[in-house]
């Protein structure tokens, strides 16, 4: 049956690009939390300052009607202070990543933050002209963030107050083109996302039907593969024990055939899949995100 006027939307049609926008440093042992230096250093290895490179990336999502950017690096709007323990180095730069693929920031239909933490959401606002003022970088896009996510940091704490700069986060509210999820749900066809609360209340982890493949954005909830293991998480969550049960949930879900985690945080290795052992669920084949496509 014809519907006259209507566009289906083919799933196949769908475009991935993985960007990475810029390399940082982070302290090593911040990142694997209770797990022993001797352990976590074999399977991320630190340089003579105890520091680990992490990448930062972000995924393009274009469905033929919606091109949706999954979260949006640390921005501009920070000085040289800001950024004096990350050292950050290498990557293509977010913008630059975009038009090499061919989009620039209008064409931006929607940004997905996995959360609002300052390296995920930063690049989503830049400095206006005027001194102290404030301009959204993707001038046509809705930018959505849960709606726990988004109270959260507007609240703010004072554990996670230098991950939610004002900056970063009021001037996305008086863009006007802010929605506020409230539930799970296939937001655009092929494309839904699991809530977790442990690493931070309200986090979205990107689910993708991408050509009979499923592809599971791990964002901070498994920030690299050396993460994958249940217990080794960053002192950085707020539950880690809620942390665990996200994870297993995630990681389960990840064991079925054609499934893939991408890691947004992982150096070394953009993307893996994962089977069941005898000391639980580990990484199967590291492999580069242009492989899976
Ligand atoms: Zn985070």
């Amino acid at each position: 049956m014809k519907f006259k006027g209507i566009k289906i939307l083919n799933i196949a049609d769908m475009k991935l690009h993985l960007i990475n926008i810029v390399n940082f440093k982070s302290d090593g042992g911040a990142m694997f939390g209770v797990i022993p230096k001797a352990l976590w250093s074999r399977a991320y290895p630190a340089d003579e300052m105890n520091l680990v490179t992490l990448a930062l990336r972000s995924l393009v999502v274009e469905t033929g009607k919606n091109l949706i950017l999954i979260d949006t690096g640390w921005g501009s709007k920070q000085d040289e202070k800001f950024f004096r323990h990350s050292y950050l180095h290498g990557g293509e730069g977010l913008i630059e990543g975009l038009f090499k693929h061919g989009y620039r920031p209008e064409d931006i239909t929607d940004v997905f933050h996995t959360h609002l933490h300052a390296d995920h959401c930063g690049g989503t606002i830049g400095r206006g002209v005027e001194n102290n003022s404030y301009r959204p970088v993707f001038p046509n896009a809705v930018s959505h963030v849960s709606k726990v996510q988004w109270e959260w940091a507007v609240k703010n704490n004072i554990r996670e107050e230098d991950a939610y700069p004002p900056e970063n986060i009021f001037p996305m509210k008086d863009a006007g083109r802010l929605n506020l999820i409230e539930k799970e749900q296939e937001l655009f066809p092929g494309f839904s996302f699991r809530i977790c609360h442990g690493h931070t209340p309200g986090l979205m982890i990107p689910v993708i039907r991408y050509s009979e493949k499923t592809i599971i954005f791990a964002g901070d909830l498994i920030p690299t593969s050396a993460h994958i293991p249940l217990i080794w998480n960053m002192s950085y969550d707020i539950e880690s024990l809620k942390t665990i049960d996200e994870k297993n949930a995630v990681l389960t879900e990840a064991l079925e055939p054609d499934h893939f985690l991408v890691f947004q945080h992982d150096a070394k290795v953009e993307c893996c899949n994962v089977t069941l052992t005898e000391k639980g669920i580990r990484v199967k084949d590291r492999l580069p995100f242009s492989s899976i496509l």
